[in-house]
This record gives structure tokens, C-alpha cells and sequence, in this order.
């Protein structure tokens, strides 16, 4: 199987936290053990503070196993309203790159 790259969009992710919401009903326990968008101030040109969300996967998330199996949507990915997460192929992913610097990857899954 090809790897599979998932990957938020930084410029679209509005900080909703829709995704650790779902994360946690899905799944219960303590969804920010899997999946936390932290904030990060930065200066623009204009020298006006922006805000930058950016989610961020952690150890206890199982998402391999949806990219594997072919399964549904994980939680987070279905309700983000912006499409902030996404999976990709390596050709995907890195058409995506060459366009859009505001990308972080989250997890290579094999
Ligand atoms: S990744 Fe999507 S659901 Fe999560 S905070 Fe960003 S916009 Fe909201």
C-alpha cells in the first residue's frame, strides 16, 4: 500500500475545535490525547497580530486505521467545516505542498 500522508491546511483551519469535539464523542476518553488545535500569534506586513490554528495529532490517535481499512471518514475530518484535514497520496500531498506553504503534516501512514 502507498503511503498515505495526513495533513492539515493551516490557512483554512479556523480554530473551531469542532474536530477535538467529535474526537471525543467519538471515541470518549480524553480527546486531547489525540488531536488539540493550539493558537500562534504572528506579526503580518502590516505589522497587525495574526492568529494562526493548528491542529495537531498526538500519540493516542488511531487514524491508521482508517486510512487503512478504507473506513468512514474519522470523526475530526468529517466535521471540520473548512476541510482543514485531509489524507493524500505522496502525488497529492505533494502537489499540495508546491501550492500552499501553510500546510503541516500531521502523520505518514504505511
Ligand atoms: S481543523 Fe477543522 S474542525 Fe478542527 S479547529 Fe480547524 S477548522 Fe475547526
Amino acid at each position: 500500500m502507498p503511503n498515505v500522508f495526513f495533513y492539515a491546511d493551516i490557512h483554512r483551519c479556523v480554530g473551531c475545535h469542532a474536530c477535538e469535539v467529535a474526537c471525543q464523542q467519538e471515541h470518549g476518553g480524553d480527546a486531547r490525547k489525540r488531536i488539540k488545535v493550539e493558537e500562534s500569534e504572528a506579526l503580518d506586513s502590516r505589522g497587525r497580530v495574526r492568529v494562526n490554528f493548528i491542529p495537531l495529532i498526538l500519540e493516542d490517535c488511531f487514524i491508521e486505521s482508517y486510512a487503512k481499512d478504507g473506513e468512514d471518514s474519522p470523526a475530526c475530518m468529517a466535521v471540520c467545516p473548512t476541510r482543514a484535514l485531509q489524507f493524500n497520496d505522496l502525488g497529492g500531498f505533494s502537489r499540495v505542498l508546491s501550492d500552499n506553504k501553510n500546510v503541516s503534516l500531521l502523520r505518514v501512514i504505511r
